[in-house]
Protein backbone atom coordinates (compact mmCIF):
# COMPACT_ATOMS: atom_id res chain seq x y z
CA UNK A 1 0.00 0.00 0.00
CA UNK A 2 2.53 2.23 1.07
CA UNK A 3 5.54 1.27 -0.99
CA UNK A 4 7.86 3.60 1.47
CA UNK A 5 6.65 3.59 4.42
CA UNK A 6 9.05 7.17 6.21
CA UNK A 7 6.83 9.10 8.33
CA UNK A 8 6.32 11.51 6.21
CA UNK A 9 4.51 8.84 3.93
CA UNK A 10 2.50 7.05 6.41
CA UNK A 11 1.17 10.66 8.14
CA UNK A 12 0.60 11.36 4.33
CA UNK A 13 -1.57 8.45 3.69
CA UNK A 14 -3.86 8.12 6.65
CA UNK A 15 -4.34 11.74 6.72
CA UNK A 16 -5.94 11.91 3.12
CA UNK A 17 -7.41 8.49 3.67
CA UNK A 18 -9.80 10.09 7.10
CA UNK A 19 -10.37 13.81 5.21
CA UNK A 20 -11.89 11.47 2.57
CA UNK A 21 -13.94 9.97 5.56
CA UNK A 22 -14.40 13.25 7.10
CA UNK A 23 -15.35 15.11 3.80
CA UNK A 24 -17.90 11.91 3.04
CA UNK A 25 -19.48 12.22 6.83
CA UNK A 26 -20.13 16.11 5.99
CA UNK A 27 -21.36 15.87 2.72
CA UNK A 28 -23.92 13.32 3.82
CA UNK A 29 -24.84 16.08 6.64
CA UNK A 30 -25.68 18.18 3.86
CA UNK A 31 -23.54 20.95 4.21
CA UNK A 32 -22.42 23.66 2.36
CA UNK A 33 -19.91 22.39 -0.29
CA UNK A 34 -17.33 25.32 0.47
CA UNK A 35 -17.46 24.63 3.95
CA UNK A 36 -16.96 20.41 3.45
CA UNK A 37 -14.11 21.51 1.33
CA UNK A 38 -12.61 24.36 4.20
CA UNK A 39 -13.25 21.92 6.72
CA UNK A 40 -11.20 19.04 4.80
CA UNK A 41 -8.13 20.97 3.89
CA UNK A 42 -7.54 22.23 7.67
CA UNK A 43 -8.73 18.56 8.77
CA UNK A 44 -5.86 17.05 6.51
CA UNK A 45 -3.61 19.64 7.40
CA UNK A 46 -3.87 19.13 11.35
CA UNK A 47 -4.10 15.55 11.06
CA UNK A 48 -1.09 15.46 9.06
CA UNK A 49 1.19 17.45 11.42
CA UNK A 50 -0.44 15.67 14.43
CA UNK A 51 0.12 11.86 13.24
CA UNK A 52 3.66 13.02 12.28
CA UNK A 53 4.51 14.84 15.04
CA UNK A 54 3.33 11.28 17.31
CA UNK A 55 5.22 9.03 14.55
CA UNK A 56 8.36 11.01 14.81
CA UNK A 57 8.10 11.10 19.04
CA UNK A 58 6.88 7.88 20.01
CA UNK A 59 8.19 5.43 17.42
CA UNK A 60 10.73 6.39 14.55
CA UNK A 61 13.52 8.57 17.20
CA UNK A 62 13.24 5.24 19.51
CA UNK A 63 14.11 2.97 16.29
CA UNK A 64 16.91 5.93 15.76
CA UNK A 65 18.43 5.31 18.77
CA UNK A 66 18.84 1.58 18.39
CA UNK A 67 20.19 2.14 14.82
CA UNK A 68 22.17 4.24 16.18
CA UNK A 69 23.67 2.05 19.19
CA UNK A 70 23.78 -0.56 16.78
CA UNK A 71 25.98 1.57 14.51
CA UNK A 72 28.22 2.92 17.28
CA UNK A 73 28.87 -0.41 18.53
CA UNK A 74 29.18 -2.00 14.84
CA UNK A 75 32.11 0.85 13.92
CA UNK A 76 33.20 2.33 17.31
CA UNK A 77 32.86 5.56 15.65
CA UNK A 78 30.05 8.49 15.29
CA UNK A 79 28.99 9.49 11.94
CA UNK A 80 26.55 12.00 12.61
CA UNK A 81 25.76 12.14 8.81
CA UNK A 82 24.56 8.60 9.21
CA UNK A 83 21.85 9.45 11.67
CA UNK A 84 19.96 12.21 10.54
CA UNK A 85 16.84 10.55 8.73
CA UNK A 86 15.00 12.54 6.06
CA UNK A 87 11.46 13.25 5.66
CA UNK A 88 11.25 10.66 3.07
CA UNK A 89 14.10 8.10 4.35
CA UNK A 90 12.62 4.79 5.53
CA UNK A 91 14.33 4.31 8.93
CA UNK A 92 12.57 0.62 9.50
CA UNK A 93 14.11 -0.68 6.57
CA UNK A 94 17.83 0.73 7.20
CA UNK A 95 16.92 -0.80 10.79
CA UNK A 96 16.34 -4.46 9.38
CA UNK A 97 19.50 -3.93 7.48
CA UNK A 98 21.87 -2.84 9.86
CA UNK A 99 20.66 -5.16 12.62
CA UNK A 100 20.32 -8.14 9.96
CA UNK A 101 24.14 -7.48 8.98
CA UNK A 102 24.89 -6.92 13.24
CA UNK A 103 23.50 -9.94 13.68
CA UNK A 104 25.76 -11.90 10.88
CA UNK A 105 29.22 -10.04 12.05
CA UNK A 106 28.54 -11.17 15.64
CA UNK A 107 27.30 -14.41 14.17
CA UNK A 108 30.92 -15.14 12.61
CA UNK A 109 32.35 -13.64 15.56
CA UNK A 110 31.04 -15.96 17.92
CA UNK A 111 31.93 -19.12 15.88
CA UNK A 112 35.64 -17.87 15.18
CA UNK A 113 35.41 -17.33 19.15
CA UNK A 114 34.33 -20.81 20.05
CA UNK A 115 36.68 -22.19 17.22
CA UNK A 116 39.83 -20.56 19.29
CA UNK A 117 38.07 -21.87 22.75
CA UNK A 118 37.73 -25.30 21.61
CA UNK A 119 41.95 -25.13 20.03
CA UNK A 120 43.11 -23.80 23.04
CA UNK A 121 41.09 -26.19 25.69
CA UNK A 122 41.82 -28.99 23.24
CA UNK A 123 45.75 -27.74 23.10
CA UNK A 124 45.74 -27.48 27.49
CA UNK A 125 44.51 -30.44 27.59
CA UNK A 126 47.30 -32.20 25.11
CA UNK A 127 50.08 -30.71 26.66
CA UNK A 128 48.55 -31.07 30.49
CA UNK A 129 48.86 -35.02 29.28
CA UNK A 130 52.17 -34.96 27.24
CA UNK A 131 53.72 -33.65 30.51
CA UNK A 132 52.12 -35.98 32.48
CA UNK A 133 53.68 -39.05 31.15
CA UNK A 134 57.16 -38.37 31.67
CA UNK A 135 56.53 -36.86 35.11
CA UNK A 136 54.76 -40.06 36.08
CA UNK A 137 57.21 -42.04 34.84
CA UNK A 138 60.09 -40.13 36.85
CA UNK A 139 57.73 -40.23 39.92
CA UNK A 140 57.70 -43.82 39.81
CA UNK A 141 61.84 -44.53 39.23
CA UNK A 142 62.45 -42.41 41.93
CA UNK A 143 59.92 -43.33 44.21
CA UNK A 144 60.77 -47.24 43.45
CA UNK A 145 64.32 -46.17 43.85
CA UNK A 146 63.83 -44.77 47.39
CA UNK A 147 61.59 -47.77 48.25
CA UNK A 148 65.07 -49.95 48.12
CA UNK A 149 65.49 -50.25 44.54
CA UNK A 150 68.63 -47.94 44.90
CA UNK A 151 70.47 -50.80 46.89
CA UNK A 152 69.60 -53.46 43.96
CA UNK A 153 72.39 -53.79 41.93
CA UNK A 154 70.55 -55.72 38.97
CA UNK A 155 68.00 -52.65 38.64
CA UNK A 156 69.26 -49.04 40.26
CA UNK A 157 71.33 -47.91 37.40
CA UNK A 158 68.06 -49.27 34.94
CA UNK A 159 66.08 -47.06 36.52
CA UNK A 160 68.02 -44.17 37.03
CA UNK A 161 68.91 -43.93 33.26
CA UNK A 162 65.18 -44.42 32.60
CA UNK A 163 64.22 -41.38 34.00
CA UNK A 164 66.93 -39.46 32.66
CA UNK A 165 65.59 -40.52 29.40
CA UNK A 166 62.00 -39.38 31.06
CA UNK A 167 63.76 -36.14 31.89
CA UNK A 168 65.20 -35.42 28.08
CA UNK A 169 61.66 -36.09 26.93
CA UNK A 170 60.29 -33.45 29.06
CA UNK A 171 62.58 -31.16 28.29
CA UNK A 172 62.48 -31.61 24.35
CA UNK A 173 59.19 -31.41 24.89
CA UNK A 174 59.11 -27.89 26.95
CA UNK A 175 61.32 -26.69 24.43
CA UNK A 176 59.13 -27.42 21.65
CA UNK A 177 56.20 -25.82 23.48
CA UNK A 178 58.63 -22.64 23.63
CA UNK A 179 59.30 -23.02 20.15
CA UNK A 180 55.92 -23.17 18.79
CA UNK A 181 54.69 -20.18 21.21
CA UNK A 182 57.43 -17.73 19.83
CA UNK A 183 56.65 -18.91 16.34
CA UNK A 184 52.98 -17.93 16.80
CA UNK A 185 53.07 -15.04 18.38
CA UNK A 186 55.77 -13.83 15.39
CA UNK A 187 59.28 -13.14 18.38
CA UNK A 188 61.27 -15.29 16.11
CA UNK A 189 62.91 -13.12 13.93
CA UNK A 190 64.26 -15.28 10.45
CA UNK A 191 67.45 -14.21 9.43
CA UNK A 192 67.84 -14.54 6.04
CA UNK A 193 71.24 -15.80 4.48
CA UNK A 194 72.02 -17.15 0.46
CA UNK A 195 73.54 -21.11 1.02
CA UNK A 196 73.50 -24.05 -1.45
CA UNK A 197 70.40 -26.20 -0.40
CA UNK A 198 72.07 -29.18 -2.10
CA UNK A 199 74.93 -28.82 -0.39
CA UNK A 200 73.42 -28.26 3.12
CA UNK A 201 71.28 -31.62 2.59
CA UNK A 202 74.76 -33.78 2.82
CA UNK A 203 75.82 -31.66 5.64
CA UNK A 204 72.51 -32.83 8.07
CA UNK A 205 72.78 -36.76 6.16
CA UNK A 206 75.92 -37.27 8.09
CA UNK A 207 74.75 -36.32 11.18
CA UNK A 208 71.69 -38.42 10.92
CA UNK A 209 73.46 -41.61 8.96
CA UNK A 210 73.55 -43.30 12.83
CA UNK A 211 69.96 -42.96 13.36
CA UNK A 212 69.02 -44.02 9.84
CA UNK A 213 71.61 -47.00 10.06
CA UNK A 214 69.67 -48.49 13.23
CA UNK A 215 66.41 -48.78 10.96
CA UNK A 216 68.78 -49.78 7.81
CA UNK A 217 67.17 -47.03 6.08
CA UNK A 218 69.35 -45.23 2.95
CA UNK A 219 69.76 -41.06 2.77
CA UNK A 220 69.74 -40.33 -0.93
CA UNK A 221 69.34 -37.55 -2.78
CA UNK A 222 67.40 -37.85 -6.34
CA UNK A 223 69.00 -38.33 -9.44
CA UNK A 224 69.50 -35.62 -11.19
CA UNK A 225 69.36 -33.16 -8.28
CA UNK A 226 73.18 -33.66 -6.66
CA UNK A 227 73.76 -30.17 -7.62
CA UNK A 228 73.88 -26.77 -6.30
CA UNK A 229 70.36 -24.53 -5.68
CA UNK A 230 70.77 -21.59 -4.12
CA UNK A 231 68.13 -20.34 -1.68
CA UNK A 232 67.64 -16.92 0.61
CA UNK A 233 66.37 -18.52 3.97
CA UNK A 234 67.07 -18.52 7.82
CA UNK A 235 69.77 -21.66 7.39
CA UNK A 236 69.76 -22.55 11.32
CA UNK A 237 65.69 -23.20 11.00
CA UNK A 238 65.73 -24.89 7.97
CA UNK A 239 68.11 -27.38 9.36
CA UNK A 240 64.87 -27.68 12.05
CA UNK A 241 62.81 -28.30 9.14
CA UNK A 242 64.61 -30.73 7.41
CA UNK A 243 65.67 -32.56 10.50
CA UNK A 244 62.07 -32.87 11.47
CA UNK A 245 61.09 -34.05 8.28
CA UNK A 246 63.98 -36.37 7.64
CA UNK A 247 63.47 -37.80 11.45
CA UNK A 248 60.08 -38.52 10.54
CA UNK A 249 61.06 -40.28 7.34
CA UNK A 250 63.63 -42.54 9.28
CA UNK A 251 60.89 -43.15 11.97
CA UNK A 252 57.58 -43.84 9.96
CA UNK A 253 59.61 -45.00 6.97
CA UNK A 254 60.03 -48.86 5.99
CA UNK A 255 62.73 -50.44 7.60
CA UNK A 256 65.71 -51.40 4.62
CA UNK A 257 63.86 -48.55 2.75
CA UNK A 258 64.79 -44.84 2.07
CA UNK A 259 64.18 -41.41 2.36
CA UNK A 260 64.61 -39.53 -0.48
CA UNK A 261 65.21 -35.62 -0.89
CA UNK A 262 64.44 -33.64 -4.16
CA UNK A 263 65.12 -30.40 -5.28
CA UNK A 264 62.98 -28.87 -8.19
CA UNK A 265 63.38 -25.23 -10.12
CA UNK A 266 60.16 -23.17 -9.64
CA UNK A 267 61.59 -20.11 -11.45
CA UNK A 268 61.13 -17.68 -8.03
CA UNK A 269 60.91 -20.68 -6.05
CA UNK A 270 63.25 -23.62 -4.74
CA UNK A 271 60.79 -26.93 -3.98
CA UNK A 272 62.22 -29.36 -1.66
CA UNK A 273 61.00 -32.57 -1.35
CA UNK A 274 61.54 -35.26 0.98
CA UNK A 275 59.97 -38.57 0.68
CA UNK A 276 59.94 -41.94 2.27
CA UNK A 277 59.09 -45.72 0.96
CA UNK A 278 57.07 -45.78 4.40
CA UNK A 279 53.75 -47.43 5.01
CA UNK A 280 52.18 -44.22 3.97
CA UNK A 281 49.45 -41.70 5.57
CA UNK A 282 45.46 -42.40 5.11
CA UNK A 283 44.17 -39.48 3.27
CA UNK A 284 41.68 -38.48 6.36
CA UNK A 285 44.28 -37.36 8.08
CA UNK A 286 46.44 -35.29 5.67
CA UNK A 287 44.19 -32.35 6.55
CA UNK A 288 45.09 -32.14 10.31
CA UNK A 289 48.39 -33.52 9.85
CA UNK A 290 50.72 -29.84 10.81
CA UNK A 291 48.33 -29.48 13.83
CA UNK A 292 49.99 -29.31 16.83
CA UNK A 293 50.23 -33.13 19.06
CA UNK A 294 47.91 -34.25 16.08
CA UNK A 295 49.23 -38.20 15.57
CA UNK A 296 48.34 -40.72 12.94
CA UNK A 297 48.38 -43.85 15.20
CA UNK A 298 48.67 -42.78 18.82
CA UNK A 299 50.51 -45.33 20.85
CA UNK A 300 53.02 -46.43 18.08
CA UNK A 301 54.41 -42.92 17.52
CA UNK A 302 54.52 -41.87 20.67
CA UNK A 303 56.66 -44.62 21.07
CA UNK A 304 59.02 -43.28 18.81
CA UNK A 305 60.21 -40.29 20.75
CA UNK A 306 58.57 -37.87 19.35
CA UNK A 307 56.86 -34.78 20.44
CA UNK A 308 53.85 -34.44 17.92
CA UNK A 309 54.86 -30.90 17.89
CA UNK A 310 57.57 -31.41 14.87
CA UNK A 311 55.62 -31.02 11.98
CA UNK A 312 53.37 -28.06 13.44
CA UNK A 313 57.25 -26.26 13.52
CA UNK A 314 58.10 -26.70 10.41
CA UNK A 315 54.73 -25.24 8.89
CA UNK A 316 54.97 -22.07 10.71
CA UNK A 317 58.85 -21.80 9.99
CA UNK A 318 58.26 -22.28 6.74
CA UNK A 319 55.21 -19.76 6.31
CA UNK A 320 57.45 -17.78 8.35
CA UNK A 321 59.72 -17.09 5.00
CA UNK A 322 56.51 -16.50 3.48
CA UNK A 323 56.65 -20.06 2.29
CA UNK A 324 54.30 -22.71 1.82
CA UNK A 325 54.33 -26.47 2.96
CA UNK A 326 52.32 -29.71 1.64
CA UNK A 327 51.98 -33.14 2.04
CA UNK A 328 50.91 -35.96 -0.45
CA UNK A 329 50.90 -39.58 0.89
CA UNK A 330 49.84 -43.30 -0.05
CA UNK A 331 49.08 -46.05 2.20
CA UNK A 332 51.28 -48.32 1.41
CA UNK A 333 53.96 -46.48 -0.90
CA UNK A 334 55.17 -43.38 1.49
CA UNK A 335 54.42 -40.36 2.38
CA UNK A 336 56.42 -36.93 0.66
CA UNK A 337 56.71 -33.35 2.14
CA UNK A 338 57.50 -30.63 -0.06
CA UNK A 339 57.97 -26.75 0.68
CA UNK A 340 59.27 -24.37 -1.35
CA UNK A 341 62.14 -21.71 -0.54
CA UNK A 342 62.94 -18.09 -2.00
CA UNK A 343 65.31 -19.21 -5.08
CA UNK A 344 68.94 -16.93 -4.91
CA UNK A 345 69.55 -14.91 -7.83
P1 LIG B 1 55.75 -36.78 16.09
O1 LIG B 1 56.63 -36.17 17.11
O2 LIG B 1 54.66 -37.61 16.66
O3 LIG B 1 56.51 -37.44 14.99
P2 LIG B 1 55.05 -34.80 14.08
O4 LIG B 1 54.34 -33.50 14.21
O5 LIG B 1 56.45 -34.77 13.54
O6 LIG B 1 54.98 -35.50 15.49
O7 LIG B 1 54.17 -35.73 13.15
C1 LIG B 1 52.80 -35.86 13.41
C2 LIG B 1 52.29 -37.25 13.00
O8 LIG B 1 52.32 -37.35 11.57
C3 LIG B 1 53.16 -38.38 13.48
O9 LIG B 1 52.80 -38.75 14.77
C4 LIG B 1 52.88 -39.47 12.46
O10 LIG B 1 51.70 -40.14 12.82
C5 LIG B 1 52.60 -38.68 11.18
N1 LIG B 1 53.76 -38.63 10.26
C6 LIG B 1 54.67 -37.64 10.15
N2 LIG B 1 55.57 -37.89 9.19
C7 LIG B 1 55.24 -39.10 8.67
C8 LIG B 1 55.80 -39.93 7.63
N3 LIG B 1 56.87 -39.56 6.94
N4 LIG B 1 55.17 -41.10 7.36
C9 LIG B 1 54.08 -41.48 8.05
N5 LIG B 1 53.50 -40.75 9.04
C10 LIG B 1 54.07 -39.57 9.36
Amino acid sequence: MIRNPAPGNISLFTSFVLTILVGISLALLQAPFSKVLLFSLLFFLASFFVIMFALDTFIYRKIKLIYKIIHNYKTHKFDKKLFKFKLNDDPLKRVNEEVLSWAIDQGKEIAALKKQEEFRREFLGNVSHELKTPIFNIQGYIDTLLDGAIYDAEVNIEFLKKASRSADRLNQLVNDLLEISKLEDGRMEMESERFDICEFTKEIYDAMELRAAKRSIKLIIKEGCDKPFWVIADKKRIRQVMVNLLVNGINYGKEGGYVMLSFYDMDKNILVEVADNGEGIDQKHLPRLFERFYRVDKSRTRDSGGTGLGLAIVKHIIEAHQQTINVRSTVGQGTTFGFTLAKAK
